[in-house]
C-alpha cells in the first residue's frame, strides 16, 4: 500500500514536472491519504452516501425572511433535501441575510433533519483573483484563524452547530486553488472545522473551465461540484462527463441562464428537462417565490412519466436559439466600474432582444439611458468586467455588440 502510493506520488511529481500540476496538490492528497479521505490511486473513499434529490434549494434570489422560509419548507416538504447558502446572498445585515434566512426556515418542525444545509467561503471576491479580507460577505478568507472566524460567524448566522457540506466557493482558477491549500490557509481551517465536527462535507463552487475543473476534482479533495450548466452553457460537459465517470454529483447553477430561460414557459421546460436528462447533475434552483418551487417539482414529476432524450432537447433548443452562445447571466460579479455600469442589468436587456428578439427589452433598455447604471454609450472599453468575470466572457466585444444592437435606430 505505501509502496504503491509512493508510486504514485512520483508519477504525480513527473506531472508536476510536466506542469500539469502543482506541489501543493500533491501535498493535499498526501494529507488525504494520511486522513483515508482517498486511497492510493487517488480514488476517493466513502463519500458521498447521501443521496442528494434532483431539485436543490438555491438561496441567491430569495426576497425575505418570511417568504424565504416558506420557499424552504415547501421545496423540503416536496422532496428537496439540499439548501445553498453562503454569506453573501441577500446580505443587509448580519441579521438580515440568507443565512440568517435559512437558519429561521429550518428551526420549526423536523426540517432540518430532512435537509442538508451547506455554506461557503472564498479566497477570492469572486472575480478571477485573490479577493481583500470581507469576512461579513465570505471573500478573501485566506487564513486558517479567518476561515475559523468565518465558520463561526455562518454557524451563528444559520443557529446549527454544524453543516453538512461546505464549499470552497469561487474558486475559478489554480492561483486561488493554490491559495486556499497553503500552509496556514483556508484549507487547514476547514480540516480543524472537520476535526471539531462542525463541518461534515467539502464541496467547490467554480466557474472554472472544463480542464481547469477536472484538475481541481482529481485531488480528491472535493465530494461534490457546483458549477454553471444549462441549455445554453454547456461549455463545461468534458467535466460533468469526468463527475459521471467518477461518481461525482454536480450541482448545477445557473440552470435558468440567469432568468433569459425563465422569460418564456416553454423554454423554461426544456431548460428543465435537460438538466433532467443528465444523470449525475442536480439542479440548484434559485428560487424567488413559491409558485416556482411547485413548478420545478411538477416539471420533474412530468419528464419522468415522459422522459426525452438530451440531444433531443437540445435540438429543439438550437431551433428557438439558433445563436446560442454563452452569455453574460448577471452575476455581478464583475463589479464596480469606474462609469458606474452595472454590467450584468444592462446586458439583460442585450440577452432578451438578441436571443430571443423581444423588442420591448431595447425599448426597456433605451427607456432607462438616464441611469448610468444602465448608459452602455459611457463605456470606455477598460476591461476591468472583463478580468473579473468568473464566466471568462469576452465581456467588451459583447458591450460592443450590444451597443450596436440596442442603439440602433430601426
Ligand atoms: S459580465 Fe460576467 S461577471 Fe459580469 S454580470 Fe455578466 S456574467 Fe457576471
Ligand atoms: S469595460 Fe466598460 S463596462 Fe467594463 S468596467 Fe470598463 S467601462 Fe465599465
Amino acid at each position: 500500500m505505501v509502496c504503491a502510493c509512493l508510486d504514485d506520488i512520483r508519477k504525480r511529481l513527473t506531472s508536476l514536472i510536466l506542469g500539469r500540476n502543482c506541489f501543493h496538490v500533491i501535498l493535499i492528497e498526501l494529507k488525504m491519504v494520511k486522513r483515508g479521505k482517498i486511497n492510493h490511486i487517488g480514488k476517493r473513499t466513502g463519500v458521498m452516501q447521501v443521496n442528494l434529490s434532483k431539485i436543490l434549494i438555491g438561496t441567491m434570489r430569495v426576497g425575505d425572511s418570511d417568504v424565504t422560509g416558506r420557499i424552504i419548507q415547501r421545496a423540503i416538504d416536496l422532496g428537496s433535501n439540499y439548501i445553498d447558502t453562503v454569506p453573501l446572498y441577500r446580505w443587509s445585515n448580519n441579521d438580515e441575510n440568507s443565512e440568517t434566512w435559512v437558519g429561521c426556515a429550518v428551526s420549526s418542525g423536523n426540517y432540518r433533519q430532512r435537509v442538508l444545509v451547506s455554506t461557503k467561503s472564498a479566497v477570492s471576491d469572486g472575480g478571477l483573483g485573490l479577493g481583500s479580507y470581507n469576512p461579513s460577505i465570505g471573500f478573501g478568507i485566506r487564513m486558517k484563524e479567518q476561515f475559523s472566524s468565518m465558520l463561526e460567524q455562518s454557524l451563528s448566522r444559520l443557529n446549527l452547530p454544524y453543516v453538512d457540506f461546505y464549499h470552497l466557493w469561487m474558486c475559478h482558477t489554480k492561483q486561488q486553488f493554490e491559495e486556499a491549500f497553503k500552509p496556514g490557509g483556508w484549507y487547514e481551517g476547514l480540516q480543524k472545522a472537520q476535526e471539531d465536527g462542525k463541518i461534515k462535507h467539502l464541496e467547490i463552487t467554480t466557474h472554472g473551465d472544463a480542464d481547469t475543473i477536472i484538475r481541481f476534482l482529481e485531488t480528491g479533495a472535493f465530494e461534490t461540484v457546483t458549477l454553471p450548466l444549462n441549455v445554453l452553457n454547456v461549455t463545461r460537459m468534458k467535466a460533468v462527463e469526468y463527475c459521471a465517470r467518477k461518481g461525482i454529483p454536480v450541482l448545477a447553477m445557473n440552470p435558468l441562464g440567469g432568468g433569459l430561460l425563465a422569460v418564456d414557459s416553454h423554454l423554461k421546460e426544456l431548460a428543465f428537462k435537460y438538466l433532467l436528462s443528465l444523470e449525475n447533475v442536480h439542479i440548484l434552483v434559485g428560487f424567488t417565490a413559491l409558485e416556482e418551487v411547485d413548478d420545478a417539482w411538477r416539471m420533474k414529476r412530468e419528464y419522468e412519466e415522459n422522459p426525452v432524450s438530451t440531444e433531443t432537447i437540445l435540438q429543439e433548443v438550437r431551433q428557438l436559439i439558433p445563436n446560442a452562445e454563452p452569455h453574460c447571466t448577471g452575476c455581478g460579479y464583475c463589479q464596480p466600474c469606474p462609469k458606474f455600469i452595472e454590467v450584468g442589468s444592462a446586458l439583460s436587456h442585450y440577452n432578451l432582444y438578441h436571443y430571443l428578439n423581444l423588442q420591448e427589452a431595447k425599448k426597456a433598455f433605451l427607456d432607462l439611458q438616464w441611469n448610468p447604471r444602465y448608459k452602455l454609450s459611457n463605456c470606455i472599453a477598460c476591461g476591468q468586467c472583463e478580468k473579473r468575470c468568473p464566466n471568462t466572457l469576452p465581456v467588451r466585444k459583447i458591450i460592443e455588440n450590444a451597443k450596436k444592437a440596442l442603439y440602433a435606430q430601426e
